[in-house]
Order: C-alpha cells, then structure tokens, then sequence
C-alpha cells in the first residue's frame, strides 16, 4: 500500500487475490520462504510512453501509452489494449495483475500482461484512429513480439484498432507473425474470437447453473450491462440457451425491453452505426430508455452479467439484486463488482463467477488463435467454439474444486485465485528469484 499508495484499482485487486490465498499460505510456508508472493504483486516489467498524432484539423495531440509485462512464468505476456480517457497506470496494472491468474486459470501456457492508452476512440474518424494506432505501435513494437508478448483488445480496442496496429507492426518489423490477437480473419485472426468472451460467459454460467444447483440458463430472464463486445455476444448466447435477457447499457444509460432485445436492432446500432443505445427505443416500441447506469440493477432478473466496466455494480446494486431474487451472477467485464457487492451475493448464498474465471474465454480463445498462427492453420468455428467450450467448464470445476480442498466449498472467488495461483507459484519457485 505505501509503494503504491496512489494507485486504488490496483490495491483493491491486489487485496482480494492475496486474502483469498490465506488458506494457501497457511498449508505451504515456502511460498513465503521463497519470496513468492512479494514477487507476484511488482511487475516485471511497466513501460509508459509519449502518443503523439495529429487530428484531422491539423492539431498535434499526445495521449498516454502503457504496458505491463506482469508475470512470465508460465508463458509469454499476453492481455488486452484498453483505450479509453479512465486509462492509468493503476487502472493497467489492477487488469495486468488479475490476467496472470486468468490466463493461467485457461490451462493455456500464458503469462499475463495489459496495456493501453488514455485515447478515446469516440467521436474520433477513422483516419484518427489510424493515426493514433500507428503511432501508438511505433513504440509499443519494440517491447512485444510473438513470444515475448501477444497484445490484445479490450475496452474501445476492436478489430478497426487491431487492424490498423498490426499493419505498423508488420512494416516496421517486417514479420507477419502472431503478435496481436483478434486479428481479422483474412489476416490471421481466428474464428469464434470476436464471440468468445461473451460465449464463454454463458458456458461457465450454465455449467454453475447445472454443477451447483440442477438447474439451466433455460427460461432465466437476464440484465446484462454493457453493449459492447463481451455484452452483445453474451447476449446472442444467453438467448440461444433459451433465456430473455432484458436490458443492456452503455456509458449513457440504460435500455429496458420487457419482451427481450432484438439483438439484430442492437448490432446494427452498435457495431455497424457505432450510435448510442438510446437509438434502440427509437426503433423498438414498447422499450424504454433510462439515463445513469447503476439503475440497470434495479430491473428484477434471475441472472445479472455486469459486462461493461470495473466497479459497475456496488454493495447498493448488489443488495437490490439479491431482494429481487437474483439466483446468479457471472461477471463478463474485468472487476465489475466492488467488494462490498461481492460480499453482499456471497453472503446471500448467491452463485457467483467472478471475472478472472467467467470472462476468461476471451483471452483462451487469444491462445487458441497463438496456436493456430504457429501452425500456420485454421480451425473451423466449431472446432474452436468445442474448444472454448471445454475450457470454460474446466475452468469453473477448477474454481470449485480449489474452494472444496481449501474448506471454502462453493466460493469460487477464492477458487479461482487459488487453482491460478498454484501452477505461477509453482512455475517461479522451479525458475528460480529472477
Ligand atoms: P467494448 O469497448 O466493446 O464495450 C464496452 C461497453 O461498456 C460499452 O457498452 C461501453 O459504453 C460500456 N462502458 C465502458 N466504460 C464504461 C463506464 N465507465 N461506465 C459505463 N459503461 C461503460 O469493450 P468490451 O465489451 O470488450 O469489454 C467490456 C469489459 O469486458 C471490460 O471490463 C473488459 O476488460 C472485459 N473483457 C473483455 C474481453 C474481450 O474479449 N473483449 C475479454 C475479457 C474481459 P460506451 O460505448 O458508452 O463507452
């Protein structure tokens, strides 16, 4: 706390991983000998750099760039590119510190990392944000490379801004190699990726569903928030599952449909005409549009996915929830509930997937896509999608098996911390004090 005194995001992260391994630390004082858990919270590697462009009136502009090459003991750096103006150090170094045990949680051969800038991609042409990637990977290309660190997307960072990132890499480098994930599809990129995080969600979420109390996603009604990548593909599966997810959000507010999104409405808006969600009650009737976000929560569900942001979803949120009978919570963004919230569903004998295990599919797809890049091939989106699918259900039987053998059966917060944790430790104590 005193080295990193004014960085809150990153205390709150690192605070609820490190209680979790109390019952760890407890069986096995080598970890602590070892200087294990004193190297896992300092990154081995933070960079910041100047971002300077020039708009379309001709004005020169400089933004912040950031990454954080958090932990390789189990594999390369990989983690998202956030853009958007909330970017800081702190912000980048809570998301590189929850990646490590997410990306090991895949199973997958990961280290983690995250990086990005405080760029907003909104309201900005597209000859802008080119400008912006460009300059932005004439310095970052110098620090990854594909086994070194593989970046990815994450908030405001879709295919436009990975496209226009991997054009730089490959002329300054030139090497076409698997560097960046989420890559296009006549580029490299891999099936199933786009949709991944929002179909691992609900994968987990079913499997927790059925693992932990008989029951399906099956006839649920759902609040999602969000209505971006993870929001809109964790819809198209929630509905595919026989679900009605009634609401959704963006920056501004939120929507209410009663009889389910029209998700056809919502991608056309969203990803085709990049317009607020507001537009949606102006094509559907009988949906209404709500300003503010946290008013999401107040809409009665059985199932709630926070999928836009972190510390979306506060203690008020979460005891309103619980009232109104929410059964379960699964969280698609990175750290959406703040710890009051978290207590609150776990308290309340909630099933709750927190991030690092529920949202996971997105970076194990990223490693699906490393792995075709080096063998030069591809998978169809049913290959990928089975192999996504498996993931997500060991991922949540890990979770909860890591609760079971340390006397915390069914708290997969701690789960998940826990069954990520084991194999770093392990592969650090092997390596050595680097
Ligand atoms: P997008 O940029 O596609 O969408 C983000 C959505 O969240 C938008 O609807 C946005 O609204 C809303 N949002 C962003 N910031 C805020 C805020 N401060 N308050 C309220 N709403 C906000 O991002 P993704 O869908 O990719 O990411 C969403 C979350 O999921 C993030 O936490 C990300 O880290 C996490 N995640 C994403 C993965 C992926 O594969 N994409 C993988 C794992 C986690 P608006 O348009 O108004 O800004």
């Amino acid at each position: 706390k005193k080295r990193n005194g004014n960085e809150p995001e990153f205390i709150q992260a690192v605070q609820e991983v490190l209680e979790s391994f109390e019952p760890v630390v407890e069986q096995r004082p080598d970890l602590i000998e070892k200087g294990v858990i004193d190297r896992i919270v300092e990154p081995e590697r933070f960079v910041q750099f100047r971002v300077p462009w020039v708009d379309d009136s001709g004005k020169v502009q400089v933004n912040r760039g950031f990454r954080v090459q958090f932990n390789s003991a189990i594999g390369p750096y990989k983690g998202g590119l956030r853009f958007h103006p909330s970017v800081n150090a702190s912000v980048i170094k809570f998301l590189g510190f929850e990646q490590c045990f997410k990306n090991s949680l895949t199973g997958l051969p990961m280290g983690g990392g995250k990086g990005g800038s405080d760029f907003d991609p909104k309201g900005k042409s597209d000859n802008e944000v080119m400008r912006f990637c460009q300059s932005f990977m004439t310095e970052l290309q110098r620090h990854i490379g594909p086994d070194t660190d593989v970046p990815a997307g994450d908030i405001g960072v879709g295919a436009r801004e990975i496209g226009f990132m991997y054009g730089m890499y490959k002329k300054i480098r030139n090497e076409f190699t698997g560097v960046l994930t989420g890559k296009g599809l006549t580029y490299g990129g891999s099936l199933a990726r786009k949709e991944a995080t929002g179909y691992g969600l609900l994968y987990f979420t079913q499997e927790m569903l059925k693992s932990m109390k008989n029951d399906s996603m099956k006839d649920k009604t759902v609040v999602i928030s969000g209505s971006g990548n993870v929001a809109i593909y964790a819809t198209e599966k929630a509905m595919e599952m026989g679900a009605k997810v009634v609401a959704l959000s963006d920056s501004s507010g939120y929507i209410h449909d009663p009889d389910g999104i029209k998700l056809d409405v919502i991608k056309q808006i969203k990803e085709v005409e990049r317009k607020r969600i507001v537009e949606y009650t102006n094509r559907v009737s009988g949906a209404t549009f709500h300003e503010g976000c946290k008013g999401i929560w107040t809409i009665p569900c059985d199932v709630a996915l926070p999928c836009a942001t972190q510390n979306e979803l506060d203690g008020e949120a979460a005891k309103t929830l619980v009232k109104n009978g929410v059964i379960a919570v699964a969280e698609g963004a990175n750290m959406p509930s703040t710890p009051e919230a978290v207590e609150t569903f776990l308290q309340a004998g909630i099933m709750f997937g927190p991030a690092k295990a529920a949202n996971a599919g997105g970076v194990a797809t990223s490693g699906l896509e490393m792995s075709q890049n080096s063998l030069r091939y591809s998978w169809t989106f049913e290959e990928v999608d089975a192999k996504l699918q498996g993931i997500m259900v060991n991922i949540f039987h890990n979770a909860y098996n890591a609760s079971k053998t340390y006397g915390h059966e069914g708290n997969l917060v701690m789960g998940a911390n826990i069954a990520g944790f084991e194999k770093i430790a392990d592969a650090m104590i092997a390596q050595g004090v680097i």
